[in-house]
Formats: C-alpha cells, sequence, structure tokens
C-alpha cells in the first residue's frame, strides 16, 4: 500500500482508481519522436513504460486531512458512465476506489470539499454517482471547488454538443444543479496551508493544490504533468491538450520555481508512489525520490 505523505499536521493519502499501460507513449504525446523515445527508454522502463511502449498511468484522487477539513481532490472515472471511446474507462462497476478511500480511513461522508483541478472525464468521474436512475452528489456533505473559466468552458461545449462531452452532462451539471459547487478563481486560497497554484495549458483554467507550509509543503499536480518525460522535456505536449506551448511555459515555471525546494510533488498520473521531489536535469527536470 501506498504511504500518506505527513507534513506536520496535515496527511496527503492516494485513492487509487486504475493503474495500467492505458495509452501508446508515440499517439500520447503527438511529438514525440521515435529517436527521443529510444534515447529515453532505458530510464523510462520499467516503472513509466511498458514493453510495447504504452506509458504506465495511475488513475487516482489525493485525500488532504487537516485539522478541520477532508479534502479529496479530482475524482478518477467512477462507476457506470458511458465512455464509448475509452473502453478501459466505460461502465466501469469497480469498488477500487471506495476500497482505497476506506484504506485511507475515510468514507464517502466524510469528504468535506472536492477540488477540480480541471474538468477532463477521469478527473470528475467519482462527483457524481447512479442513484434510481439519476446523477447525485457521491459525497453527501461535499462542496466541490471548480475555476470559474474552466467551468465555463466546459459548459459551453457541453451546450454546443454534448455528444463529445458526456462527462460534463453526467459528472459536474448535476453538481451544479444540486447547488454544491463553489466557484472561484485558480488562485483561490483555500485557507492557509492549502492553496491553489494556476497551471493552466492542459485545460484552460488548470490549477494544482499546494498543501503545507514553506518547509514541509507538498505540490498535488493534477494534470499539469503526466509522465516524468515532460519533465525531462518541458515543452513535449500531451494529446488533450487546449494549449500545449502554455502548459510547456506552465511546467517550465512551476520546476523552476520548486527545483530547489523540499516540496513534494504528488504527480496525479505517474504510477504509484507518484511522488517525488524535482531536480533539475540538463536543460530540464528529473524527479528524485522523496522520502518522507
Ligand atoms: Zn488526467
Amino acid at each position: 500500500m501506498t504511504m500518506p505523505i505527513t507534513l506536520k499536521d496535515i496527511t496527503i493519502h492516494p485513492v487509487i482508481e486504475q493503474q495500467g499501460p492505458f495509452f501508446d507513449a508515440m499517439g500520447f504525446f503527438p511529438k514525440l519522436t521515435k529517436e527521443l523515445l529510444d534515447e529515453n527508454r532505458p530510464w523510462l522502463q520499467p516503472a513509466f513504460l511498458d514493453p510495447a511502449d504504452k506509458l504506465m498511468l495511475c488513475i487516482q484522487s489525493f485525500v488532504i486531512k487537516t485539522p478541520h477539513h477532508n479534502i479529496l481532490v479530482d475524482a478518477c472515472v467512477g462507476n457506470h458512465k458511458p465512455r464509448p471511446t475509452r473502453p478501459f474507462w466505460h461502465m466501469m462497476n469497480s469498488d477500487r476506489f471506495e476500497k482505497s478511500l476506506a484504506a485511507a480511513g475515510l468514507t464517502v461522508n466524510d469528504i468535506d470539499y472536492v477540488m477540480c483541478t480541471h474538468l477532463h472525464t477521469d478527473h470528475v468521474g467519482w462527483n457524481t454517482k447512479l442513484e434510481n436512475g439519476r446523477w447525485v452528489p457521491t459525497f453527501p456533505k461535499a462542496k466541490y471547488i471548480m475555476a470559474d473559466r474552466e467551468l465555463e468552458h466546459w459548459t459551453a461545449r457541453q451546450k454546443d454538443n454534448p455528444d463529445s462531452v458526456p462527462w460534463i452532462t453526467d459528472s459536474v451539471l448535476p453538481i451544479i444543479a444540486a447547488k454544491r459547487a463553489q466557484i472561484v478563481k485558480s488562485d483561490f486560497a483555500f485557507s492557509d496551508n492549502v492553496q491553489f497554484i494556476p497551471t493552466p495549458g492542459h485545460t484552460i483554467d488548470h490549477f494544482s493544490v499546494l498543501v503545507g507550509r514553506a518547509g514541509a509543503d507538498a505540490l498535488i499536480t493534477g494534470d499539469m504533468i503526466h509522465s516524468p518525460l515532460q519533465g525531462k522535456y518541458p515543452e513535449l505536449g500531451m494529446m488533450a491538450d487546449y494549449d500545449s506551448p502554455q502548459a510547456g511555459t506552465t511546467r517550465r515555471k512551476v520546476f523552476d520555481r520548486f527545483c530547489e525546494e523540499p516540496t513534494v510533488m504528488c504527480a496525479t498520473h505517474f504510477p504509484a508512489p507518484s511522488t517525488g521531489r524535482v531536480r533539475r536535469w540538463g536543460d530540464g527536470f528529473k524527479f528524485v525520490d522523496a522520502a518522507i
């Protein structure tokens, strides 16, 4: 089992739904060349790349336990959701998320806030669950915190073409309808030890979550990075980016800021344990073991 991260009186627990080789590396990173992949294969394999050149990815949430709140950052894929273009996420019916939450000592009733780093299908799924044919909030007491421009962007797309964004229909709009959403700016200060950092590019108004205080802190990245290959090459964009050049600028800026700090990166899509400290590596960055 993956260990929680302890930052004084705060702990961060991974809640894993899935881990495996989901996407072909060359398709996932459209500008990745065969030569570059060959050059990096020795350090990427076996942890980050499988023998068939598929990226090893984790689908997970993180729970932040503070003395006052239990906060879930992101909400994986969810159950019973029609995702016909992604067979490995289509109509899932799994108890892995719930069991992983239980391993952190929690049930859905214990979550006070859900923070959505962005509104992609693999980050909003457990926002809702199916109950008597309706999508209802999974976490009965939670407020769901979303960035304003992110929500505007996706609701406009849903209005234009609902079939292109089914996860907005079943996992975001029911939260708004239930009046559970708290809409904020992507630099929102939730408290003196939980702060949003705007990390735009992968989506229009993506944020990461900085937890703790200087000297004992962690950054939950969300999808500002998907693979350590994007540490070595910060400008390497991924297939679903809203603005890949902006995502590259964001990565460089964030890694420059933290590369001499003890800040632990909790990289949502890195395979477990998904944590590391970022350090310079040539013109890019690497992740080193974060022994806590
Ligand atoms: Zn994602």
